[in-house]
């Protein structure tokens, strides 16, 4: 009995020990992750503390472990289990500035505003895995690509570029790239427009407001994510408006994304609307088949060179995912990764089957769309309350959401018609009936109608 105790309670004691040479799994790293892994992440890792069952690394920043984690925990265990079985898990603990050696971007010699800078160093570092030799061209995407490549030429020439899109289709990942290509020779800032608002809040808190205008207004290529998120917020709005023309002023480039167009914008100025299509406005569309293979392929032979080892997945099984994967290009990825885990963990060629049933949770899940959902999904989409879409009032803003959303819940859930129409404030089925007619007609003659529809699709399935 007490020895069991005993046992029990040493499972939970692990006692700090000295066996490892940093050193050398360092080494170990740099063969197996490759050079551009190494050097922008793992080098930065250091020892902080050995126990028998697990290692505390140190890391410089919360942004860059939650990076190593989202991406390289699992290899990285793998590699230091090779030096010490005994290591079920890794810990991470950040350590203090300093004493780590980390370069700086361009925007580092703007002392004076520390608070913002070092906010703006960890979050909005642009990723050096997203640049233009990894993005790949396809029908959907060629024109955004080559303006955004057309801008690093040609400064200031597309002012703003404004690039529009659903969600996981690309668009942070062009800027990302345009900030990379441009970031030697240009002080370039890189932030979405929720950490904007962020640091305004805070300035604004903090009476801090000269520091915020200067330090947004000395970028030189100033990029903006995800310019939607300013919707229904006016004091942002105005302080954006100032931002923007302040940099246009000065001839700074500016490059914007967003879900949607700039007229499509919701309760936003128009003043802001008509600066925003000022220069150029591209779209990416949704994948075809042929780039959704692509980017399987590419992403392959990607991990084979990370992992150096070969992964065997047939033409068909490949054609298979790009199938199933309807939308959205980070969703696909996601799937083609898990895909792959599951290949090499049991070291087997996959079949379609296999993958079926590997994925079977994701497509399921994906599945399950509900009015509810469909309500929510679409009032948010549009801008307009839940309780305004199901309200009686017939004005256009209102009635073409309450329309979309009943055509969608036809379309995707296996309700009656009786049973939607009770849905939407006990409405009659034959109204429900009309809607489905109504959309049906547009999204046949009408490019942004179908548009709308597509879109919103795919934030129901991303949801
Ligand atoms: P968005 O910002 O439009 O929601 P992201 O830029 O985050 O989408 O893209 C989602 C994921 O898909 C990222 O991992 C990105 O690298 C990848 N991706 C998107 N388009 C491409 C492409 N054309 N080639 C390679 N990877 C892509
Ligand atoms: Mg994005």
């Amino acid at each position: 009995m007490e020895k069991n105790n005993i046992k029990k309670h040493n499972l939970f004691i692990s006692e700090e020990e000295t066996t490892l040479n940093w050193g050398d799994i360092q080494e170990a790293f740099k063969k197996n992750f490759g050079n551009e892994v190494y050097n922008s992440w793992l080098q930065k890792l250091s020892l902080v503390k050995e126990y028998n069952d697990y290692l505390v690394l140190g890391v410089p920043t919360r942004f860059f472990r939650d990076w190593i984690v989202s991406r390289y925990l699992d290899k990285i265990l793998e590699q230091v289990k090779t030096f010490k079985l005994s290591l079920n898990r890794i810990e991470f603990k950040i350590v203090e500035e300093g004493k780590q050696h980390q370069e700086l971007p361009k925007i580092s010699d703007l002392n004076s505003v520390t608070e913002i800078k070092d906010s703006i160093l960890n979050y909005n570092r642009l990723n050096p895995n997203l640049s233009f030799d990894n993005f790949i061209e396809g029908k959907s995407n060629d024109i955004a690509l080559s303006y955004s490549k057309k801008v690093c030429d040609h400064l200031s020439r597309y002012n703003p570029l404004y690039i529009c899109g659903g969600v996981g289709l690309g668009k942070t990942h062009l800027l990302n790239a345009v900030g990379l290509e441009l970031q030697n020779e240009n002080n370039v800032m890189f932030i979405s427009a929720e950490r904007f608002m962020y640091h305004f809040i805070k300035s604004i808190k903090k009476n801090d407001m000269v520091n915020f205008k200067d330090f947004f207004r000395k970028s030189s290529v100033f990029i903006i994510d995800d310019i939607q998120f300013i919707s229904g917020k006016e004091s942002l709005q105005e302080e954006f408006f100032h931002t923007f023309n302040s940099l246009m002023d000065k001839g700074s480039q500016i490059i914007i994304s967003a879900d949607r167009s700039p007229s499509k914008l919701d309760r936003v100025q128009e003043r802001i609307k008509s600066r925003l299509s000022g220069g150029l406005v591209v779209d990416i569309d949704i994948p075809d088949i042929e780039l959704k293979i692509k980017i399987i392929k590419r992403k392959i032979d990607e991990i084979q060179n990370q992992f150096k080892e070969s992964i065997n997945l047939s033409e068909e099984v490949i054609n298979y995912l790009a199938q199933e994967c309807k939308t959205n290009i980070r969703e696909l990825i996601g799937i083609l990764n898990r895909v792959v885990a599951f290949s090499r963990v049991h070291n087997k060629n996959l079949n379609i089957n296999d993958c079926q049933n590997i994925l079977k949770d994701i497509f399921n899940q994906n599945k399950v769309i509900t009015v509810d959902k469909i309500q929510n999904v679409v009032s948010n989409y549009f801008n307009i309350s839940l309780s305004e879409m199901l309200s009686q009032r017939r004005s256009r803003p209102l009635a073409r959401p309450r329309q979309i959303a009943m055509y969608l819940a036809k379309k995707l859930t296996s309700r009656s018609l009786p049973e939607i129409g009770r849905r939407f404030a006990n409405r009659d089925h034959t109204t429900v009936i009309h809607a489905v007619k109504t959309i049906s007609r547009l999204t046949d003659q009408d490019d942004e109608m179908k548009k709308n529809i597509s879109q919103i699709k795919s934030l129901l399935v991303e949801q």
